[in-house]
């Protein structure tokens, strides 16, 4: 098997299979094509990787019938289900260092955030999921007549998913999790910017011992393998993490093909709404956090920044104060609080939308520039009197790039809360229990968070109203997602 190894690394070498995983074998592709993987602190390549594409699909979805009609996961227990997904995330536990180093690596993002939150809570998801296993089941139902009526939770089947840059290993702990616990079997895609550490976790998966066939891992592009899994006759649902143009493409896929199930997790505008009754100091924490968390790619960030009028200014200069003693730099550097954007692509999207928030007349109160002549890093950057109708505050940045609104009163900033196409999560900074509550109430977002934001637990179930998205991931509503419902009636 191809390995490649990074002994640039601080800490010690790591390294990860560089080709496709189907049937529980390292092949190289069809075409035989590779694509490269980027640094994205300095734009040089890490790796080739082997591509996927259509040819490489089918294989994949072969192999994920075969295993989910005929080989040992169609007969094993639901409850060694759960006991290989707990010897996955007992492997990733063991693995963690490296797989953290793995992930800023290709990622870009700081290693304390892929050591403390991406690893911690992408085993959680497993260890989670592994509970659930023999837990999801079905009901006897008292029906009229004389009939024994019951009903039987099955896996939907061959699952294609389809996953993002922004937090690698999480998506699979999101996705594989619940759709393993349940007895599906998979083709994933992950992001073509970062393929490493989905193929060492698929290392993992065989070393855990399940069953070839039962996840496919194929690196590649969107418009060819990705569109290839949204357009297959076989597979009988599409779970994806993406941009929402492409949410579009995957349900049209959907609608023309066989009506596979589809799970969609889409982008986001979150208003993040801060009353003047709020503690000043930890509300400027929370809500610098809110965006700038991993380099302000996060789907759900608080990208439109309410502030009550009363506390404006104070809180627009205090904000602007953390803003600039933010740290930013080599992603394996402890200090460092915000690395690169992940590729050139984003850079110059966030590059632009900066642009046109000056142009708009928004105030730029610091930030705005890039930093350095290699890697994608961009100044945390901060623009208040933003007004609803800009590009701005209207469209998804995806980066270091704050926003700041002023508003008077409650039912104004619902209503323009929730003036938008998204609804994916959205927060409230207050010591009124009262306004908590009308702002949870009313604000149509799939997660609303009170005095804090970004807190994640796989028990709590994540997804969006709206144009953010179809569906739940994670807690027990994800199981959802991946089980059928049977319905026996036996004449008695
Ligand atoms: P972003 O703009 O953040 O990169 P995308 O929605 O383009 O988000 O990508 C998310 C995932 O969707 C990636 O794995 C990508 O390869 C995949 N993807 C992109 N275009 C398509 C497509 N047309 N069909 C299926 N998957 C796609």
């Amino acid at each position: 098997m191809a390995t490649v190894l990074f002994p640039s690394l601080k800490t010690r070498s790591v390294s990860t299979p560089t080709k496709l995983l189907i049937n529980n074998q390292w092949v190289e592709s069809d075409s035989g094509k590779m694509f490269a993987t980027f640094n994205p602190a300095t734009g040089e390549e890490i790796a080739s990787i082997a591509e996927a594409d259509a040819g490489d699909v089918d294989r994949a979805v072969s192999a994920a019938r075969q295993a989910l009609e005929r080989g040992p996961w169609r007969t094993m227990s639901a409850s060694e289900r759960g006991r290989l997904i707990t010897r996955l995330a007992d492997l990733l536990e063991k693995h963690a260092e490296e797989l953290a180093e793995l992930e800023a690596l290709d990622n870009g993002m700081p290693l304390s955030t892929a050591r403390n939150v991406a690893l911690p809570l992408t085993i959680a998801h497993f260890r989670y999921f592994a509970g659930w296993a023999d837990k999801n089941h079905g009901k006897t139902i008292p029906v009229n007549g004389n009939y024994f009526c019951y009903t039987r939770h099955e896996p939907v089947g061959v699952v294609g998913q389809i996953t993002p840059w922004n937090f690698p290993l999480l998506m699979y702990g999101m996705k594989l999790g619940p759709a393993l616990s349940m007895g599906n079997t998979v083709v994933l895609k992950p992001a073509e910017q970062t393929p490493l550490t989905a193929l060492r976790v698929g290392e993992l998966i065989v070393e855990a011992g399940f069953p070839p066939g039962v996840v496919n891992i194929l690196p590649g592009y969107g418009p060819t393998a990705g569109a290839a899994i949204a357009n297959h006759m076989d597979i009988d649902k599409v779970a994806f993490t993406g941009s929402t143009e492409v949410g579009h493409s995957i349900l049209e896929a959907a609608g023309r093909t066989n009506l596979k199930r589809v799970s969609l997790e889409l982008g986001g505008k979150s208003p993040n709404i801060v009353f003047a009754d709020a503690d000043m100091d930890e509300t400027i924490e929370g809500c610098h956090f809110a965006l700038f968390f991993n380099q302000g790619q996060v789907c759900c960030a608080g990208s439109r920044l309410f502030v009550e009028d009363k506390i404006f200014d104070e809180f627009v200069e205090k904000s602007v104060a953390r803003a600039k003693r933010r740290t930013v730099g080599d992603p394996f550097d402890p200090a460092t609080e915000q690395g690169p954007q992940i590729d050139s692509v984003q850079f110059e999207k966030v590059m632009s939308y900066i642009k046109s928030g000056q142009c708009e007349g928004a105030e730029l109160l610091t930030g705005g520039n890039r930093i350095g002549d290699k890697g994608y890093f961009i100044e945390p950057t901060v623009f208040a009197e933003v007004k609803d109708n800009m590009k701005i505050a209207r469209e998804e940045i995806f980066g270091p790039v704050m926003s700041i609104m002023k508003f008077h009163d409650l039912d104004e900033v619902i209503a323009r809360s929730n003036n938008t196409t998204y609804g994916l999560a959205a927060a409230v900074w207050t010591r009124d229990i009262g306004k908590a509550l009308a702002i949870s109430n009313n604000v149509r977002a799939g997660t609303v968070w009170v005095n804090c934001f970004d807190v994640f637990d796989a028990a709590a179930p994540f997804g969006g109203f709206k144009q953010s998205g179809i569906g739940r991931e994670m807690g027990e509503y994800a199981l959802q997602q991946y089980t059928e419902v049977k319905t026996v009636t036996i004449k008695m």
